[in-house]
């Protein structure tokens, strides 16, 4: 018989607000079909708590956490080690705990490229990005896009405050041609680009009939035009696309990558992506 062992090892999310982060359903949906001991604990840390939480993280011996809003920049100052795309980042959203020495990454970016690659069949290599948005999703997918290669990439934002700031980033991080460009509305998406993102908040539930102010005729079927929002999957922005005849792909797939990419950091073991998604799915509705 095999020793008793009542133990489980503990992973989990800091954030404030955090009750409405989803990430729970698909990593408990993936230790339960890995056969693994493992709890994941949506824990509310308000801004000034963070290091206290960061030193009840080690003092638990939880094997990692994930940070989100408002900790994802705060929490680099407690790191002992970042990924090479952390630090260009300058964010991180998934920590592992290796007795006691903290390692962070930024598996956002990451996740959106293996949608895209795997799900959508798009390597970025030589292609023509168009971001909308300059926040946190925005600059991760820009930075994993620049990364893998990309030819040429333009960022769209409201703000032209922050789209400046983000693309000043990136020249001066990377050797990539960045360039920014005025949200005039409607927006025309250039010919010859390739990749289209929405990486705003425009159409996230329950603002699901919202969706960028662009031509959408500007839109060709050439083109692959993807959205961060995971909920709901399909937006009016993927649906115009569609319509086009342009492949679309969405932010669930992003999120379950993301989330998958964290699972194999903490775990070990390869996440069943597939179970992960229908956890998900399912609590969307969708
Ligand atoms: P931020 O708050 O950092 O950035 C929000 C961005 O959206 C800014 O560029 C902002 O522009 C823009 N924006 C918001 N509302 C409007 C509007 N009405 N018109 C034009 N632009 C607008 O958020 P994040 O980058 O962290 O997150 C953005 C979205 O990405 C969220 O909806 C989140 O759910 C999603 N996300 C999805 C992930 C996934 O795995 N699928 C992972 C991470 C995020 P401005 O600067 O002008 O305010």
């Amino acid at each position: 018989m095999n020793e008793p062992n009542y133990k489980a090892e503990l992973v989990g999310v800091f954030g404030h607000p955090v009750s409405e982060n989803p990430t729970i359903v698909m990593q408990e949906a993936a230790f339960k079909e890995k056969g693994l001991n493992w709890r994941y604990l949506t824990i509310e840390v308000y801004p000034e708590d963070l290091e206290d939480a960061i030193k009840g993280l080690k003092a638990f011996n939880m094997r990692g956490i994930n940070l989100t809003i408002p900790h994802k920049v705060e929490v680099l100052k407690y790191l002992d080690e970042l990924s090479e795309s952390a630090k260009i980042i300058g964010a991180v959203n998934t920590v592992v705990n290796n007795n006691k020495r903290l390692f962070g990454e930024n598996t956002d970016g990451k996740g959106f490229l293996k949608a895209l690659v795997d799900d959508g069949g798009v390597d970025p290599l030589d292609k023509n990005a168009v971001i909308f948005g300059a926040g946190g999703a925005a600059r991760a997918i820009a930075v994993e896009l620049i990364f893998a290669g990309l030819n040429k990439l333009i960022i769209i934002n409201r703000t032209e405050k922050r789209g400046l700031e983000l693309v000043n980033h990136l020249k001066d991080k990377t050797s990539m041609d960045v360039e920014f460009s005025k949200w005039d509305t409607p927006f025309s998406i250039p010919e010859n680009f390739d990749i289209v993102v929405n990486a705003t908040s425009i159409g996230l539930y329950p603002n699901i009939n919202e969706k960028p102010d662009i031509n959408y005729d500007s839109i060709k079927s050439s083109m692959v035009v993807c959205d961060v929002i995971p909920n709901p999957p399909r937006t009016k922005f993927l649906e115009e696309a569609g319509k086009r005849g342009a492949k679309t792909i969405d932010g669930l797939g992003m999120l379950v990558y993301q989330g998958a990419i964290g699972f194999k950091m903490w775990t070990g073991v390869d996440a069943p992506v597939n179970v992960m998604k229908e956890a998900l799915k399912r609590e969307f509705g969708a």
